[in-house]
């Protein structure tokens, strides 16, 4: 009996989406009009379409008022998207689920955001005021296959569930470094890993996607079926449709060797050319890999250093450890740890709760570009009126060689012989009556940035889109060639710009 009304629930359900489909696709006839476009634009239609989508989709809507909406909304990385009110928010449970509400969606020319790990430092790139929230946190199925030599990641699952799920069988991916952090928007934008010096981007070892196109069909994309989709899609940060999950290939380990080193402010030259030698390295030593962080924090007005450093190979520190451990440092926590543990360490130093501000910038990896930026963002520092929790922080990672050969994505980031090194920038804040200053002082110091590095012929063109600003354009990075390419295929999948007029939230080809 139970099965039985069961049964009548889900067909039941099943034939309402259909006739929704159907009655939505006639109505997106009328879409091209102009008064209808415009009484789309308006709050209530998008409130109508959230009530029709409840019926649809019966308990998996979620409106201002109920719980999850609010506890969701909390967990966005910053502040401004989190603040962002869409009208409902909706939770897949599979592909079909996101494929029906592509098709409606558009169907009533409803905009839309989608969102994975909800960690993007950019407003509106994965939450929306006026249109719905597609919160793809429930596909976060973790799946060994091919013999335990690959594995299926949902797109809505975080690193540490992701590690979390290999551990028991010895097994690791080629993932991100922390711990909350989205597997979705994470690979579609790149994905800088500990891994990176032997298989590059994350985005490059991937083996397949399933995903939903602007267009609805719904694709397993991989070298051999959709090539193009395939390609276009490592790098593009959902502008080639809705990833649900991604197929990588495991990698035997158990433990890493790695942690954070911190030194005092004097010692920064001796840290850059540790860098520096780190990132040459790389050539005899792939599994070794680190980064520099430095930053200003209001609370302590105190300026803060460290390197993070991880050698994948096994729970033993690498000789390139060495340089940075000679230098005197304040403190250390290197130590033999799992992967998710790593995770999880750079994790905690991530702190919710902030509004934020981010970009990007890609230059040559040598100490005196190093040190003319670091001696830019400390006037620019210096000259900034911080609240009493706010924050600055600026991270120099080296792109090096073997990373950027490895390339199989849109990217143009060259691999020419030398390594490069790829710089983020953050502000992070509390009041929100500061957004204007703080936003424009982010892109002063961007433009202060650019032109000294112009000038010292330093600056080089590649984007990297997870750690984009809004008023950056990853796409501009790459080149006419490959932009002529990504245009043709946009063409094949998104023939009518669905995804501009729909997703306003993110780049477009
Ligand atoms: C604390 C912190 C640590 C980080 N560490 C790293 C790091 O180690 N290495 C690194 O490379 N980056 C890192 N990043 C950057 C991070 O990878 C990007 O911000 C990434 O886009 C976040 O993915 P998400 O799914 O959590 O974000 P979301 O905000 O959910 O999504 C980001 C973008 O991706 C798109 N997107 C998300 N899911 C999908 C999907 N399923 N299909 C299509 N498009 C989708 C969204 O539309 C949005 O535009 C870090 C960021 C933070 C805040």
């Amino acid at each position: 009996m139970a099965t039985k009304s069961a049964y009548t629930y889900q067909s039941s359900v099943l034939t309402s989406r259909l006739w929704l489909v159907l009655v939505l696709s006639t109505l997106s006839l009328l879409a091209s009009t102009e008064d209808y476009q415009q009484l789309m634009k308006s709050e209530d239609v998008v409130e109508r379409a959230c009530i029709k989508l409840q019926q649809f989709f019966p308990g998996q809507v979620f409106f201002p008022d109920d719980t999850l909406y609010k506890h969701a909304q909390s967990r966005y990385w910053s502040t401004q998207q989190g603040e962002l009110q869409p009208p409902c928010r909706l939770l897949p449970k599979n592909a079909q689920d996101v494929h029906t509400a592509v098709l409606s969606l558009g169907a009533q020319n409803i905009s839309f955001a989608f969102a994975s790990g909800g960690h993007s430092s950019v407003t509106s790139a994965s939450n929306i005021a006026d249109g719905v929230a597609i919160d793809l946190s429930s596909l976060s199925d973790i799946e060994l296959v091919d013999d335990n030599n690959a594995a299926w990641l949902g797109v809505g699952a975080h690193w540490a569930d992701v590690y979390a799920a290999l551990e028991p069988s010895g097994l690791v991916v080629s993932g991100g470094r922390v711990a909350d952090v989205g597997v979705g928007g994470y690979v579609l934008g790149g994905g800088f890993s500990w891994f990176a010096n032997q298989y590059g981007w994350t985005c490059d070892s991937a083996i397949e996607f399933e995903v939903i196109t602007p267009d609805a069909q719904h694709l397993h994309v991989n070298v051999d079926d959709h090539k193009d989709l395939f390609w276009a899609l490592k790098g593009s940060l959902g502008a080639f449709g809705v990833v649900i999950r991604i197929k990588v290939p495991t990698i035997r380990n158990r433990a890493v060797y790695g942690g954070a080193i911190s030194y005092s402010q004097e010692h920064m030259p001796v840290l850059f050319d540790a860098l520096v030698g780190l990132s040459k390295r790389a050539k005899d030593d792939l599994h070794t890999q680190g980064y520099v962080s430095f930053g200003w924090s209001e609370k302590v007005r105190a300026m803060g250093t460290s390197a993070y450093l991880v050698n994948t190979r096994s729970g033993e520190p690498s000789a390139a450890f060495h340089t940075f451990q000679q230098i005197p440092h304040i403190g250390s926590s290197l130590r033999e740890m799992s992967l998710r543990e790593s995770a999880e360490e750079i994790g905690k130093s991530n702190l919710y709760g902030f509004r934020r501000s981010k970009f990007t910038l890609t230059t040559n990896c040598d100490a005196h570009t190093m040190q003319l930026m670091h001696r830019l963002c400390r006037q620019a520092n210096d000259a900034t009126q911080f609240g009493e929790e706010d924050m600055m922080g600026v991270t120099f990672q080296p792109l090096t060689v073997p990373h950027l050969q490895a390339q199989s994505n849109i990217f143009n980031a060259p691999a020419e012989g030398s390594p490069l090194l790829l710089v983020s920038v953050e502000v992070w804040w509390s009041d929100a009556s500061q957004d204007h200053y703080f936003e424009q002082r982010t892109q002063d110091l961007h433009s202060v940035l650019t032109a000294a590095l112009r000038r010292a012929n330093a600056l080089r063109a590649f984007v990297y889109p997870n750690y984009a600003a809004r008023w950056q354009n990853p796409f501009e990075g790459i080149g006419v060639e490959r932009t002529q390419k990504l245009v043709a295929i946009k063409q094949r999948y998104d023939a009518k710009d669905i995804w501009r007029r729909l997703v306003p939230g993110i780049w477009h080809v």
